[in-house]
């Protein structure tokens, strides 16, 4: 069982859950790449290894909001993300994989690779793919296309917002902070001193933070923002950790009601670059290091920033050498090239054709990373 459900056992009895991965994902210390940095203690959080099927850091959400889909008789989810969103297609893989149809709502994003297999392996598990120019755009197309499923289906989709970072699906990074708790307990890792994550539409980074404070592990959680500033905010995490941390207290009382000082949150905004989906030099650096120094591979969108961070601050003394740095891996790394290279992108709606027909962004040619 969770450790959310063995330390809460009401929230087992209240909230909508379906198992989808395999847990707890694995802690490491990558030794190769701390000897490069002069980290000594660095490790790594495999949630690269979440789901069975389909890994990153998507699957921890989606067994909440997929629960409630079931619990709630859905036939249909519908979510919206970035073309090359690997949160719409790890809802497309799950949904698919519990016999519910699924709805992408996409948004146009600078070209990559990544963004390529994204996009055939969700018509691969059946999503029902549209594409937009811009939100309102989508918004719009949202409205058109919840009117025919209601008329056709007479159930509406369940509506599971981009990134899956509703109050709901945060809650499995606050177990996911249970869980390297745990870790830490059996003597896995040492006590981190700093979480380098990912931040983007921040539920992760959210419910690490409060699962943290919940089990008492005094780690600091460093986010590093890898989307648009007006939407990745301090004050949107505050937000979020209270709609959450209100959630849970609703639904069991003995969930403590905490608070969070502005002070606690480390929002960096230096590792973005230009824009969402656009890599960065640094970003690229520090994908091709990881891969070469651990075999493990990251992305240019999130991981590679994220990295990048991390490397940065040994770099400028803002992190010491002595520190425990736990780097977050947020990026799935079950592998379906083969099942792509069978796929022909002309089977997808035209409006997609475009990433196939133009090339990448300048920073994904060029080198042997997928991402
Ligand atoms: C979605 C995603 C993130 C961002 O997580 P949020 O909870 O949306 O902040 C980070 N890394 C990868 C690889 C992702 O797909």
């Amino acid at each position: 069982m969770i450790p959310l459900f063995v330390q809460y056992p009401r929230l087992r009895q209240q909230l909508p859950y379906v198992s989808l991965g395999d847990y707890p994902t694995p802690v490491q210390k990558l030794e190769r790449l701390g000897n490069t940095l002069g980290i000594e203690h660095l490790y790594v959080k495999r949630d690269d290894l979440t789901g069975a099927v389909y890994g990153g850091n998507k699957p921890r959400k989606l067994e909440f909001l997929l629960g409630e889909a079931l619990r709630a008789n859905r036939t249909t989810v519908l979510t919206i993300g970035y073309a090359g969103s690997n949160h719409a297609l790890a809802t497309a893989i799950y949904a698919h994989h519990l016999g519910l149809r699924s709805i992408s709502m996409l948004l146009r994003q600078p070209n990559a690779r990544y963004v390529r297999s994204n996009l055939m392996l969700q018509h691969y598990f059946c999503a029902e793919m549209h594409h937009y120019e811009s939100s309102p755009a989508l918004l719009l197309g949202a409205v058109g296309l919840l009117a025919r499923h209601r008329l056709q289906d007479r159930v509406s989709p369940l509506i599971i917002p981009a990134g899956g970072s509703s109050a709901l699906g945060s809650i499995g990074y606050v177990n996911a902070a249970l869980e390297l708790k745990r870790q830490v307990e059996q003597g896995l890792l040492p006590t981190p001193n700093l979480i380098y994550v990912a931040a983007g539409t921040l539920g992760t980074a959210v419910g690490l933070m409060l699962g943290l404070q919940v089990c008492g592990l005094k780690s600091r959680v460093v986010s590093i923002r890898v989307a648009t500033k007006w939407y990745a905010t301090v004050g949107t995490i505050v937000r979020l950790y209270n709609r959450l941390n209100a959630f849970l207290h609703s639904e069991d009382s003995s969930f403590p009601r905490l608070d969070i000082n502005e002070r606690d949150i480390e929002l960096r905004h230096e590792f973005f670059g230009m824009r969402y989906g656009l890599f960065t030099e640094q970003g690229q650096e520090a994908v091709a290091l990881m891969k070469r120094r651990e075999g493990i591979q990251l992305e240019g969108t999130y991981t590679g920033k994220t990295l990048a961070a991390l490397i940065a601050d040994g770099m400028t003394g803002r992190s010491q050498p002595d520190e425990v740095i736990l780097f977050w891996n947020t990026y799935n790394s079950r592998n379906y090239d083969a099942v792509i290279a069978n796929l022909d992108y002309r089977q997808l709606p035209e409006p997609l054709h475009w990433y196939f027909e133009h090339p990448v962004q300048q920073l994904d040619q060029n080198n042997g990373s997928t991402g």
